[in-house]
C-alpha cells in the first residue's frame, strides 16, 4: 500500500499553507504573549471552507474525507501555528451529522459551514469524575419537555468563542442504570440564548488556550436540542473517537516535522567549536531519531484515516496513530531544545511556545496511558485495568 498524497489532497495542503503564510511566527508570538485568541487565523480559515471539509456538501461543506481534514490540521501545526484555536469545530460538528435529526442538521451545519455560527465547545470533562465520564454528575432533569440542566464542568475550551456548546449530561443517574455507560444525554445548547444560566471562568494555563470552569445552573434546553437519543449520549461520542484520535495525531504530526525543520536549519547553522553543532552526533542522531519516529507516525495516521474515510474499523490504527504521533511530536519538541541550547528559552525563537503547546497533546483530549489501555484491553486481550 502506498501512501501518496493526490494531486487533489496537494491542492488542499498548498491552499492551507497559503493562509498560514498569512500569520507568521510574529503573530503566534503576540497571541501567545497576550493571551489572546487567533481571531483574524480562524476567520480566514472559516472564509476559505477550510473548517468546513467534514461538512457534506448538501449541507454547504466541502465534504472531503478525514484524510483530507488531517492533512489540513497537520498543515496548520507544521507552519507554526496551532489548530487547536478552531479544530473543535472539525471534531464537535461530526456529533450532529452522525446522530442529528435531518431537521437539526439543516438548522446548524450550513450555518457553520459558513462560519456564521461557531460551534467550538464541547463539555465532557468534570472536576471530579476526570477521565471518567461515567462518573459525571451534571444532570438534565426533565421538565414537560423541556429540560432543566445543573452542574459544572472544567478545561471546557473556546466557549467565549462558539456560539454553540455541545454539552454531556446525566439524564439518568449512576446508580440508577445497569451499565455505567448508560444514561447518558448530548444537548446542544444555544450559549447566546443561555444567559447567566451559562457562566464560563477562564482557567489559567502554561498555554494560550482558551479553557473554562462552566457553571450551569438552571439551564433550561428544550428537548428538540437533544443530539441523537436520550440516554444513549455516550455511545453517540464514542462514535468520533477514532475521528478525533487520528485528527490529534495529524495535529501531532504537523508539530514534529516544524520542530523538526527548525532543529536542522539551526543545527546547519549555529557553528560552535568551530563547526555547525549538527555535525555532532550528540547533535544529529537525536533529531534523524525523531524524523524516523514521526515518519512511521504518519504511515499509521494515513493508514487509520484511509480505514475510518472507507468505513473499515479503524479503533487499533487510531489508538495507534494518536499514541505514536503525539509521542513523536513531544520527543522533536524535546531534542529541538536541546539543539537550540539557551535560545530555545527564549521566546522570539518560538521553539518554548511550541514545546509548550505540543505537551497538551500528550493528555487531552485523551491522556495516552488511556490509549495504552485500550491498545491493552481490546488489541491485545490483556485484562481491563480499571
Ligand atoms: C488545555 C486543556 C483543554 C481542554 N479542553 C477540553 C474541552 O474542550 N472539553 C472537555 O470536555 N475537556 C477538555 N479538557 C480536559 C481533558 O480532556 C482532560 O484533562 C483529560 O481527559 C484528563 O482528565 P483529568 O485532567 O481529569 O485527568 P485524571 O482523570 O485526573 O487523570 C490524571 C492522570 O492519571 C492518569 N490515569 C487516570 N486513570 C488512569 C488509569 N485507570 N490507568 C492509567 N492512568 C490513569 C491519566 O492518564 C492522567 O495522566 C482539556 C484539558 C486541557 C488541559
Amino acid at each position: 500500500m502506498l501512501f501518496q498524497l493526490s494531486d487533489e489532497q496537494k491542492l488542499i495542503r498548498d491552499g492551507v499553507r497559503e493562509v498560514c503564510k498569512k500569520f507568521p511566527p510574529k503573530y503566534w508570538r503576540d497571541c501567545d504573549r497576550r493571551k489572546t485568541y487567533p481571531e483574524e487565523f480562524v476567520r480566514e480559515l472559516t472564509a476559505g471552507g477550510w473548517l468546513a471539509a467534514l461538512i457534506p456538501t448538501e449541507y454547504g461543506g466541502s465534504g472531503l474525507g478525514l484524510t483530507e481534514a488531517s492533512i489540513i490540521l497537520e498543515e496548520i501545526n507544521k507552519s507554526g501555528a496551532n489548530g487547536a484555536a478552531c479544530h473543535a469545530q472539525m471534531y464537535t460538528m461530526g456529533a450532529i451529522l452522525r446522530h442529528g435529526t435531518i431537521d437539526q442538521k439543516e438548522k446548524y451545519l450550513p450555518k457553520i459551514a459558513k462560519g456564521t455560527l461557531r460551534l467550538q465547545a464541547f463539555a465532557v470533562t468534570e472536576p471530579t469524575a476526570g477521565t471518567d465520564t461515567t462518573r459525571i454528575s451534571t444532570t438534565a432533569e426533565k421538565k414537560g419537555d423541556r429540560y432543566v440542566i445543573n452542574g459544572q464542568k472544567i478545561f471546557i475550551s473556546r466557549v467565549q468563542h462558539s456560539d454553540l456548546m455541545l454539552i454531556l449530561v446525566r439524564t439518568k443517574s449512576y446508580e440508577e442504570v445497569q451499565k455505567k455507560t448508560d444514561g447518558m444525554t448530548l444537548f446542544l445548547v444555544d450559549l447566546r440564548e443561555a444567559g447567566d444560566a451559562v457562566h464560563a471562568e477562564p482557567i489559567e494555563t502554561m498555554i494560550n488556550h482558551e479553557t473554562n470552569t462552566v457553571y450551569i445552573q438552571n439551564l433550561d434546553v428544550a428537548a428538540e436540542n437533544i443530539i441523537g437519543q436520550e440516554n444513549r449520549g455516550f455511545y453517540h461520542i464514542l462514535d468520533g473517537i477514532n475521528a478525533e484520535r487520528i485528527l490529534i495525531a495529524s495535529e501531532a504530526i504537523g508539530d514534529a516535522r516544524w520542530f523538526i525543520d527548525q532543529a536542522v536549519n539551526y543545527s546547519n547553522t549555529r557553528v560552535v567549536f568551530g563547526r555547525p553543532i549538527g555535525q555532532n552526533q550528540g547533535i544529529q542522531f537525536p533529531i534523524a531519531k525523531a524524523y524516523a519516529e514521526v515518519e512511521a507516525a504518519d504511515l499509521v495516521r494515513f493508514q487509520a484515516a484511509g480505514l475510518f474515510d472507507t468505513g473499515k474499523p479503524c479503533g487499533r490504527e487510531a489508538n495507534l496513530a494518536k499514541y505514536l504521533a503525539t509521542e513523536a511530536s513531544w520527543n522533536s519538541a524535546n531534542v529541538t531544545m536541546t539543539t537550540f541550547g539557551g535560545y530555545g528559552m527564549a521566546t522570539d525563537f518560538d521553539i518554548e511556545r511550541k514545546f509548550r503547546d505540543s505537551r497538551l497533546l500528550l493528555v487531552a483530549p485523551v491522556p495516552n496511558n488511556l490509549i495504552l489501555s485500550y491498545l491493552a484491553e481490546h488489541v491485545l486481550r490483556l485484562p481491563r485495568s480499571y
